[in-house]
């Protein structure tokens, strides 16, 4: 088994984290870190061993968590699918594993950001997943399909056409499976959506409970460990940003109260631990 899949187990539920190929971030400091402050910044980079004018790159996975409940084959995202020549390796990742797309019957989307539901069709702009349920918020599935105002996020036009695009492509093929849910809604047994907005409209954070056991996958709530200890900084993708900082805050304040396992979509593969507090912060604890 290689560096592409991680099986965990959650109480009486099957796990997996299953990547899709992983991609460089350009200027890593600037986007994760929009309103940090130089000299701390520095310092927080420094305590990773990063410097803030040598670190020119972060390579994020993107990972897809499946779930085996017994009664249900659930999938947490797509990856970002054929849009890079780097990403694309969910299905066969999966296949590799013993499980074909078929076999999936609830596809959860955490958001619409490339990276996360790239890999929602195939190359013929057919559903990648023809037996399952696509599952979403409805803020975000009507901000995107709607006329999307990107103008708060300090990214360039070229991202923020990208990014529409994208949207548009990965979700209009999927109506026919669709079910948009509110926030705080049990999408299967033992998997509630959990409102997580800030980073985007509808952004929803995923809690999966099996046997007293609890796997809180935050997706982009925090993009790197740094936001766990500086929990205020946000990125320039965040929609909302003080929204964003609050969900980040209340997210990380229920993994360490409950001491629940978490997944963070953009952390070093496979993304899984635990979070301690840590002052007015918290810290990042991985599995491995
Ligand atoms: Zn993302």
């Amino acid at each position: 088994m290689g560096k592409e899949s991680f099986p965990f187990r959650l109480g009486a539920f099957s796990c997996m984290v299953v990547n899709d190929g992983s991609s460089p971030y350009p200027d890593p400091a600037q986007i994760f870190f929009a309103n940090a402050p130089k000299e701390l910044l520095g310092k927080a980079l420094r305590d990773h061993n990063l410097d803030l004018t040598e670190w020119k790159e972060y390579v994020s996975p993107y990972p897809s968590l499946l779930i085996n409940t017994g009664r249900h084959m659930v999938l947490v995202d797509t990856g970002e699918g054929d849009l890079e020549p780097t990403t694309g390796k969910l299905i066969p990742n999966l296949r590799a594993e013993g499980t074909a797309p078929g076999e999936i019957d609830t596809v959860i989307l955490t958001h619409a950001h490339p990276d996360h539901i790239g890999g929602n069709i195939d190359r013929e702009g057919k559903p990648a997943f023809p037996n399952a349920r696509y599952v979403m918020c409805k803020d975000e599935w009507d901000f995107w399909i709607s006329k999307p105002d990107l103008a708060a996020l300090d990214i360039g036009e070229g991202d923020k056409e990208f990014i529409i695009k994208c949207a548009r492509d990965h979700l209009l093929p999927i109506q026919e499976q669709l079910d948009l849910v509110d926030h705080e809604t049990e999408i299967v047994p033992g998997i509630r959506a959990v409102e997580a907005r800030g980073h985007t409209p509808g952004h929803m954070a995923i809690a999966i409970t099996s046997d007293r056991e609890q796997l809180l996958c935050i997706s982009d709530a925090a993009i790197h460990q740094i936001h766990l200890e500086q929990p205020d900084w946000y990125t320039s993708y965040d929609l909302a940003p003080e929204q964003t900082v609050a969900t980040r805050r209340r997210l990380l304040d229920r993994a360490a109260t409950e001491k629940a396992l978490v997944h963070a979509f953009h952390f070093p593969f496979p993304g899984l631990g635990h979070v301690t507090r840590k002052g007015d912060g918290w810290q990042w604890q991985p599995v491995r």
